[in-house]
Parts: C-alpha cells; structure tokens; sequence
C-alpha cells in the first residue's frame, strides 16, 4: 500500500524545486494507486512566515497535483499540520529516555559556543557526540540526582539521540543505491526542546510512522540526515519507509544549486506563483508569466528523471505511466529557462484554439466586443509563432484592426514603379471573385497573375503589406477571408493612397 507524503515547511513560497519533489510524489503515488498526502512541518516558530501555507497548496492546487489527504482534507491520519499535533511528541522523545537512545541535555547555548571556540583553537571541529559527552553537562555525565535536581527546577533542556560509537550503517536509498556510513561521526542531534516542541528529525520520524508512510521521496539535501533517520527507526522498533532522495536542480550554468537570486538575476521565474514577501519583495511567478501548468509540470518531470526514450512530451497521465523511481539520476539536473519556454510553445500547439482565444480576449480591450469563435480562429493561424498567449497580439492585431503604418523597409521592398496600377487592376479582380472563399480567391488571384506574366511578388508583397502592414504573417488567401471583401479592398486603397 504506497502511501507518501510532501512536507514542506511553511518558512516561505515553495520553489520549483519543491513544486518537483512534490511532483515525483504525486506520480509514484498515482503511479501505485497510492495516496499522495501532504503534511506541513512548522514546529519551527521561529522561522515561520505568514501565507506561505496557503502558497503551498495554491501552488499544488494550479499545477493540478492535488493531495489526497491534508490540511482540509482530513483523512485517517489528521491533523496534517505538525503544530496541531504537538501535544503527540513528548511521548516519543521519553519513549526513547526510556530504552537508552536518547538523554538530557542542558548545556547552555553560551557554554557550547565556549566548546566550539576551543576546538576552533585547536584547528578541530566540536561534536557533540561520544567523543566528548562525558565533558559536558548531560544526563550521560551527571548522576541521575543532579539530573533530577535540574529537571524539577525547571532548567532548560533538550533531549538528544544517543548516537553510537564504532558502529557502520548500511543506509539504502532507491536512486543511489547502498551508503556505508561510520557512526563516529555523526553528532547527537537534538530531537526535542524544553519549550514542548520537537525538532523537524523527531517530528518528522514520528509523523511518518503514525501516517503510515510506505516511501520517503525527498530532496538530496536531506541525505545527510538519513543516517539518524534510520537509526531512529531501530530506536523505535518501527519498520521504516523506503527512502529516495531526488537530485539537486543545478542553476543554468550548471554550477551550485538554483536559487531564487539566478531566477532575479536572469530574469526568468523559480516559483510557480508570483510571491510577495512579507516585506513587499514581488517575485515572478510561472502563472503569472504566461505559463501554462502541464507545461510546467512536463519540465520539472524530465529534472532528474528520464523515461529512457527520446519521448519528451507527457501528460499528467503519460507522466503516471512512465514514471519510476529507479530512473531517477543522482546526478543534479540543469536548469534550462529556455527548455521550458519550448515546453510552453509545444502546450500553446496542443492547447484548444478556443481556449486560448478566450484567455487571449481577456488580454485586451480591442478584443472584447470580438465573437471569440472569429478569434479562435486568428489563434489557429498565428499560434505556431507564439509561446505565450501574451505573444499573440503583436503577431496578430491586424485581423482585428487595420494597420496604422507600413513597415518602412517592407514598403520599399513592395513598392516599385506600377505597384499602384497593378493593386488597382487586383482591385478590381478582388472585387468581381465568384465567391469571396479561400479557395476561390486563390485560383482567381493566382490566375490573373499568370495569365497576365506578372511576377508573384510584384502583387503578393504590396498586398501582404496593405493587410498586415509588415511582411509577415500567414497566407494572405485566409487573411483575406478572415477581414472579409470589405477590408480587404479598404486595406488596399489604403495602402495605395
Ligand atoms: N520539512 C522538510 C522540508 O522542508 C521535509 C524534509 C523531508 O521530506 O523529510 O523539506
């Protein structure tokens, strides 16, 4: 039964790092007819920031990769927010008192800075761990007279894990296959404070014990804490979960991990929704960018992961069946803002003409009297040179309005002596056309232009002008039809004038 979760900490807008881990979840999960469950992991007071819970699943929600239990959506396993589960911690942390995994611990924090300066000193690193516990002030070092002395007074403490000496643990993980760690130099990390909190590893264990969590997939930089995870698991005599860690994604240098700054710097977005600070800071977000979500979603998909063929574009559904674990590289992925501009670009193609234009409309005032079937209409004729629905105007308003200006190179090129009599004889054919259809005008238009030895584009460039106003766009023939017989001829006296 694959159960796995998403944990983010509320400590800020969820990146697109996060957006993946998340989405890898949600594949593996939907890929087993798992359940994808999202908890949020804010035992962290102090790092807390305000919104940023909602960002979470606004984000999941618009890249349609929802949970299937979390907050709001209440499962079995609830509350999904380790802050209303507090009161459950304590008990876990003495459990491990208890059976000698764990110990008190109240050395002040200005008496560890004093031990991490003298190791300092002497060119050593401070540890808290086998090496020096008996040194310090702990419930391994003091009688159990003293420890209760503190303990009734009050004294601030920590609970820490017992980490042994001399021990190797043989870690696994589905991507990168068996770790060979030495215990000696694992320090006793701190599972709980005296302020009733846990710390993220106890919160973290407990929570994924209690919610019956089959697979952990998570970010490579929790690697390191693998090793205490695992041993947790022993401590408790729990089973414990699969592990995968993901790869870094690396910026698009492919040098260090992506940050928020190279996404300012080069001016592409690293979060799925625009995010104002607490202190007002506004940054880019992929919807608000013109992204389309499956666009999105298909690029963090191949961040890390690779199906083993040439196959680049996947649905949601495609990703569920392609997905697995094990072709997931350790390597880091390189950031391409580029590759999912192109992503976009291929969507834009797929995507329903009259969705888009209906997004299109939105867009601009010039078009909201418009019938949106005329513009999905435009939109099927232009979309091939658009990546973004934001791209369509500038390919495409003269179906809308006629142009104001011509092109002054293009006007050049178009017009040379008697230009203006041959667009007034096109006139005139265009005017007599049996029927004012695609195909109809081509075959009469064409046809006057052989039979007369004109050359193609002494009609065709000044004709594209005085409809487009550039030199560019598609077929004149479905431009023609498209603004109908009447603009047409208006366009051309136009452009003659
Ligand atoms: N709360 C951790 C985070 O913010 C979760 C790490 C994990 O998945 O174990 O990423």
């Amino acid at each position: 039964n694959v159960r796995v979760r998403f944990a983010p900490s509320p400590t800020g807008p969820l990146h697109i790092g996060g957006v993946r881990t998340a989405l890898f979840n949600y594949l593996f999960a939907k890929k087993f007819n798992g359940t994808f469950v999202l908890r949020i992991e804010d035992t962290d007071q102090n790092r807390f920031v305000a919104g940023a819970e909602n960002y979470i699943t606004d984000a999941l929600n618009w890249c349609n990769i929802p949970y299937d239990e979390g907050p709001g959506k209440e499962g079995k396993c609830g509350p999904y927010k380790q802050s209303e589960r507090k009161h459950l911690y304590k008990k876990y942390a003495d459990d491990l008192i208890i059976s000698g995994h764990a110990y008190y611990a109240f050395d002040s924090a200005d008496a560890l800075d004093v031990h991490r300066k003298d190791h300092e000193t002497n060119g050593k690193t401070f540890i808290y761990n086998w090496h020096n516990r008996e040194k310090l002030s702990n419930s391994l070092s003091l009688s159990t007279e003293d420890v209760n002395a503190k303990l009734n007074a009050g004294e601030e403490y920590v609970i820490r894990f017992k980490s042994p000496q001399d021990q190797t643990l043989n870690l696994k993980d589905i991507i990168r296959g068996n770790i060979k760690i030495d215990t000696n130099i694992l320090d006793d990390k701190v599972l709980f404070k005296s302020d009733g909190m846990p710390t993220y590893h106890l919160a973290n264990i407990v929570d994924d014990h209690l919610m019956d969590i089959s697979h952990v997939i998570r970010g490579e930089e929790w690697l390191p804490s693998l090793a205490l995870h695992s041993q947790l698991y022993t401590a408790f005599g729990w089973e414990a979960p699969e592990f995968a860690h993901l790869p870094l994604i690396l910026k698009p240098t492919g040098k260090g991990k992506l940050s928020k700054r190279d996404g300012d710097k080069l001016g592409f977005p690293v979060f799925p929704l625009e995010y104002t600070s607490p202190e007002g800071a506004v940054s880019k977000g992929y919807k608000e960018e013109g992204y389309f979500a499956e666009a999105v979603i298909n690029f963090l998909a191949l961040l890390g992961w690779n199906p083993g063929t040439e196959q680049e574009l996947f649905n949601l559904d495609g990703l569920v069946e392609a997905f697995e674990l094990e072709r997931v590289n350790k390597a880091g992925a390189r950031f391409d803002p580029d590759k999912i501009k192109w992503f976009n670009h291929q969507y834009m193609q797929q995507q329903d003409n009259d969705a888009i234009a209906e997004e299109f409309q939105t867009q601009h005032t010039a078009l909201a009297s418009i019938d949106v079937n005329y513009i999905g209409l435009v939109v099927g004729l232009v979309k091939e040179r658009a990546t973004f629905i934001s791209d369509l105007w500038a390919l495409s308003s003269y179906f809308f309005v006629a142009p104001e200006s011509y092109d002054e190179k293009a006007s050049k090129k178009a017009f040379k002596d008697g230009t203006k009599d041959l667009m007034l004889q096109l006139v005139d054919v265009i005017s007599n056309t049996s029927e004012f259809e695609v195909e109809t005008l081509q075959t009469e238009i064409k046809g006057w232009i052989t039979s007369n030895d004109i050359s193609f584009g002494k009609i065709m460039m000044p004709l594209r002008l005085a409809l487009v106003g550039a030199l560019q766009g598609p077929d004149v023939f479905d431009i023609m039809y498209m603004i109908g017989k009447k603009e047409t001829l208006q366009r051309i006296d136009k452009v003659i004038a």
